[in-house]
């Protein structure tokens, strides 16, 4: 799915208003699958500032993740908003600089919204603020029950004062 720019290009101070529906493919992120059920909504403005245009837009939606702690399958709400640059002139464009050039007008939407989704997803998903997560050793789901393992762990502090308690 593209947005179109070509009403605004020749004119600065045009603005566009967008409103798009779309749902981008499955994809990983640190190693966790990120799955997209419903179609996300991107939502926003684009100015044209003379040399480039500027994007002002927000996302909602939501991801279908799993719990970093018990792996159990739960839903991440996704509400942000972002400003992406598109240099209209590729000639005098930066190439340093994080800004996208435009080809033929038009801009992905699919791509850029993946990138957004990207660098604005937490770093941690978790089915509750006080998920147990599962046993180290026999993979039980301690938020269902606890297991019969010895799994007490010792603060790695408190066995060094155990060691020198016991020397
Ligand atoms: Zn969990
Ligand atoms: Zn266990």
């Amino acid at each position: 799915m593209v947005i179109d720019v070509t009403s605004i290009v020749k004119y600065e101070g045009a603005k566009l208003d967008f409103m798009l529906e779309l749902k981008p493919p499955q994809f990983t992120f640190n190693g966790i699958d990120v799955l997209i059920e419903a179609p996300m909504q991107i939502q926003g403005s684009i100015v044209n500032n003379g040399s480039n245009l500027q994007m002002q837009a927000r996302v909602n939606g939501e991801i279908q993740v799993q719990c970093d702690r018990c792996t159990a399958a739960m839903v991440e709400p996704i509400h942000f908003e972002f400003e992406e640059l598109f240099i209209l002139d590729s000639e005098g464009a930066n190439k340093d600089d994080d800004s996208i050039v435009l080809n033929n007008h038009q801009i992905n939407a699919e791509h850029l919204l993946c990138n957004q989704l990207i660098l604005n997803l937490p770093l941690t998903f978790l089915c509750n603020e006080q998920c147990k997560g599962l046993c180290p050793e026999c993979y039980a789901d301690l938020n269902k029950a606890p297991c019969n393992c010895n799994n007490k762990q010792i603060d790695p502090r408190f066995a060094a004062l155990k060691k020198l308690l016991d020397e």
